[in-house]
């Protein structure tokens, strides 16, 4: 497996619902910030009260990270780890497993499908989106 997560107090929830195939992000319930990862005060106010928001599981490539450590054998490496930017959330970056066939593009649009690991962790995954690739010329075996 590449990028595991550890799911703490305040993110656990998260994950659980990523398991079902929910993607959400939490509003604040007096000023209706949105925020990622998920943590118990409202950044901008400070409240405590809060509630799940779902959203389009689709965002842009901010950047990522490119991982030469191979611990599973016959995994494809190097596996690489992106940062989204939520369309639905400006402010909202969330981490995933890249699963294309070439290494992403910053400002990419990517689209989140959903990686059942095991009965406690299902991982996110981050495909492009669209039928066309813009970089035709780029589309090689990437290793
Ligand atoms: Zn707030």
């Amino acid at each position: 497996m590449a990028y595991r997560p550890e799911p703490d107090r305040d993110s656990r929830e998260w994950w659980e619902r990523i398991a079902r195939h929910e993607f959400a992000v939490q509003r604040c319930d007096i000023c209706g910030t949105t925020r990622f990862p998920a943590r118990a005060f409202c950044p901008a106010c400070r409240s405590e009260a809060w509630h799940w928001q779902d959203v389009e599981p689709e965002g842009r490539v901010e950047s990522w990270i490119v991982n030469h450590q191979a611990f599973v054998p016959g995994r494809r490496q190097p596996y690489v780890v992106v940062m989204v930017r939520l369309a639905a959330v400006p402010g909202c970056l969330v981490y995933g497993n890249w699963h294309g066939e070439r290494p992403p593009e910053p400002g990419e649009r990517v689209r989140a499908s959903f990686d059942r690991i095991d009965e406690t962790l299902t991982l996110v995954n981050w495909t492009p989106a669209g039928s066309l690739d813009p970089h035709p010329h780029q589309r090689t075996s990437f290793r």
